[in-house]
């Protein structure tokens, strides 16, 4: 499943090929993915320029010249394919097609279906159902230590759980949450109502440091953020503690474990995380 720097990797990408540019063609090629396709998709899309593509917690949002936006999420297998031309032979799974005026042709190959793709108003994707009561952008100015702090406030879950809260921060998903509780030196299973202060602060910066390291090595090990079969965002990490379960310590003496919170995967190491 991709996780934040996967979509901010995609997100990149598509912004290096999709902006400024005219969509002239644009296809779906079944009913809908997760939901429904929103009425006269293709057609509403067809013809506009994009002006912008970034991302907002796990979701890809695109910027179009009439005010609307393109909400998308890959989902559990959504995948963003980039080719020159339109391919002779599609893929089953190629559910939306979308074609340039420099001639060049997005996919979007989704085998599972969880995907989605709605049109919103630019000024509207706040008021989006799927968007609505999400918290601050890790990566954004808005998420410190101290926004961390008001937000867990009062919070019995564990800390591991409470950071996989969308509305205490935008898209850290279950590896992630893992290796920053583990550079912050904060056990997952402290209640998170305790994480305050200089706590709060330090698993502030480690969420902004383990998100910007996967982002960069994502955009540095791919061309303009694309593999070379035209797949974008997807990449190798080296995870610290994350499925290490049983392996040493990269900091001493410790042995990663595997414990399960709210029904994932927890991995840490019960020697420096307390
Ligand atoms: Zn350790």
């Amino acid at each position: 499943m991709p996780e934040l720097p996967e979509v901010e990797t995609v997100a990149r990408g598509l912004a290096k090929r999709l902006e400024r540019h005219k969509l002239v063609r644009v296809e779906t090629r079944r009913g809908d993915l997760r939901w429904p396709f929103p009425k006269g998709f293709a057609d509403k899309l067809t013809g506009r320029k994009v002006i912008k593509v970034r991302r907002r917690a796990k979701y890809i949002v695109a910027e179009l010249d009439d005010g609307n936006a393109l909400l998308a999420h890959l989902g559990m297998s959504g995948r963003m394919l980039l080719s020159k031309g339109r391919p002779e032979t599609l893929e089953t799974h190629d559910h939306v097609i979308m074609e340039t005026d420099d001639g060049w042709c997005l996919r979007f190959n989704d085998a599972r279906r969880f995907g989605m793709m709605d049109l919103v108003r630019t000024d509207q994707l706040e008021q989006h159902k799927l968007i609505k009561g999400i918290g601050p952008e890790p990566l954004g100015n808005a998420f410190s230590g101290p926004i961390l702090a008001a937000a867990l406030k009062g919070k019995k879950t564990s800390i591991k759980v409470a950071i996989l809260d969308q509305k205490v921060v935008a898209g850290v998903g279950n590896i992630y949450a893992s290796e920053a509780l583990f550079r912050a030196g904060i056990s997952p299973k402290r209640l998170a109502y305790t994480v305050q202060g200089d706590r709060a602060e330090k698993l502030a910066q480690a969420i902004k440091t383990v998100l910007n390291e996967a982002v960069a090595a994502g955009g540095s090990s791919l061309r303009d953020y694309v593999q070379a079969d035209g797949e974008l965002g997807y990449f190798q990490h080296r995870w610290r503690v994350y499925e290490k379960e049983g392996k040493p310590c990269p900091n001493g003496p410790g042995t990663v474990r595997r414990i399960t919170q709210g029904g994932r995967s927890t991995f840490y190491c019960p020697k420096c995380q307390r």
